[in-house]
């Protein structure tokens, strides 16, 4: 008996399935969640004591650690002055300003309170101000809950293998048209067939939710090329690479700029915290300027704008993201290396300080078909594995890993050491 498991068991007679968010069941791996206490830098600790290098980090936000000080310390000032007012306060357009002094592609923003609300917000936009209805998503890809975008979508949708989701209207989800990532021939087919009809079109710049799937050289400018042609907005779902593929999203790295960004997860630092924003004569679309609705009551909220300030002024400081990425480039090559030593077939990816490890013969993953070919049971044996010694990996072969600025040295011998014993036992 553990507390973990005590803890499961009860909350299996509340909660349904024992979670608040599908992902977090270890439904994919076996077994049963461990039930986290408390996290310190890239560190957590589990109710019954044991200690792992977390590379899941909320599922990417917590670009500069766990309870980092300065963000504690930013969050227990604004909680000591009140939690929401539901009116304008100063640290919304503080923080603003530091999104788009990052991001040259946004003139105004939308602050809501999840990666989800910033892609349905940003899907009713692009409808409002094209006029037009339908949307192109790529496979794999997944832009939260939102009902249209719920169509061949990755993260927790791919991991427990649904198709697409009861409750979608088919209607709704008939506006959908889904291509596989990377395939630009399959996107220009689908605007020859369609070009006119196609409000947006909404990628994950950098895929993160099938595992982690850079784009192929091309891909991202040729998306833009097809949207100016046919009068598309190209959305960026960046809730996961904004802050991470580099401090200025996938946007700047690749040289892509996109009409509209989805921002989330670290623009809150761990509060919930989302965005969307782009030109300002799309986003001036947007009630209270245009007619396309949109509203919330959490919306800027004073204690998330401090946690994602503090954030971000301690992940944009000196050396520090340079450094994150390092460590990143440092681990994936580490786990290759003794991979390689034990004879496993294995592939990573790695774009800032994201990474992705596949089971699999072959030597880079490209799309989804070949991300659903990898080897899931391999997976299986090799997160287990890292789990009993003290690395905490998304419990989902389908899910990208997150290194913040506190991974250190320590934490990488510490990693490697574990990843040389787990490939052993394959
Ligand atoms: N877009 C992307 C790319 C995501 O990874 C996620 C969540 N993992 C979302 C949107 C949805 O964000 P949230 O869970 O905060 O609603």
């Amino acid at each position: 008996m553990n507390r973990s498991h005590e803890l499961f068991v009860e909350a299996q007679n509340h909660l349904v399935g024992g979670v608040n968010s599908a992902v977090r069941a270890f439904r994919a791996v076996g077994g049963e969640p461990v039930f986290i206490h408390r996290g310190e830098g890239a560190w957590i600790e589990d109710v019954d004591g044991r200690r792992y290098v977390d590379y899941v980090l909320s599922y990417g936000p917590l670009a500069v650690g766990h309870a980092h000080p300065e963000v504690v310390a930013a969050v227990c000032d604004a909680v000591a002055r009140g939690l929401s007012f539901g009116a304008p306060c100063e640290l919304e357009t503080h923080l603003a300003q530091r999104i788009k002094a990052l991001f040259p592609s946004i003139d105004r923003l939308r602050m809501v309170s999840s990666g989800t609300e910033a892609t349905m917000s940003a899907l009713r936009l692009a409808r409002g101000f094209t006029g037009r209805e339908r949307i192109v998503k790529f496979q794999g890809c997944y832009h939260g809950h939102v009902d249209s975008l719920l169509v061949q979508a990755g993260s927790g949708v791919l991991t427990l293998g649904i198709p697409g989701s009861p409750g979608v209207p088919s209607a709704v989800a008939q506006q959908t048209i889904t291509v596989p990532y990377n395939d630009l021939a399959a996107t220009n087919g689908v605007f020859d067939q369609h070009g006119p009809e196609i409000a947006a079109v909404i990628v994950e710049p950098v895929a993160g939710n099938m595992n982690c799937v850079p784009p192929a050289e091309g891909f991202l400018s040729g998306l833009r090329r097809l949207c100016d042609q046919s009068g598309a907005l190209l959305i960026f779902d960046e809730v996961m690479t904004g802050f991470r593929v580099s401090l200025g999203g996938a946007q700047a790295h690749y040289s892509v700029t996109p009409d509209l960004t989805c921002l989330g997860k670290v623009i809150g630092g761990g509060m919930p915290v989302g965005a969307l924003g782009g030109r300002s004569e799309i986003m001036e679309c947007l009630a209270p300027l245009g007619p396309v609705y949109q509203a919330g009551t959490l919306s800027g909220n004073p204690v998330a704008m401090a946690a994602g300030l503090a954030t971000l002024d301690a992940l944009t400081r000196a050396q520090a993201f340079d450094s994150a990425v390092a460590a990143t480039r440092a681990l994936v090559a580490g786990l290759h290396e003794r991979a390689r030593c034990a004879g496993v077939p294995f592939a990573t990816s790695q774009v800032g300080t994201m990474f992705g490890l596949f089971f699999t013969e072959a030597d880079a993953v490209t799309d989804f078909q070949r991300v659903s070919g990898c080897d899931v049971e391999r997976f299986r044996r090799f997160f287990h594995s890292l789990l009993e010694q003290g690395v905490y990996l998304a419990p989902s072969a389908f899910e990208a890993g997150f290194l913040s600025t506190a991974h250190d040295e320590q934490t990488l011998e510490h990693t490697l050491a574990a990843a040389e014993r787990a490939f052993a036992s394959l």
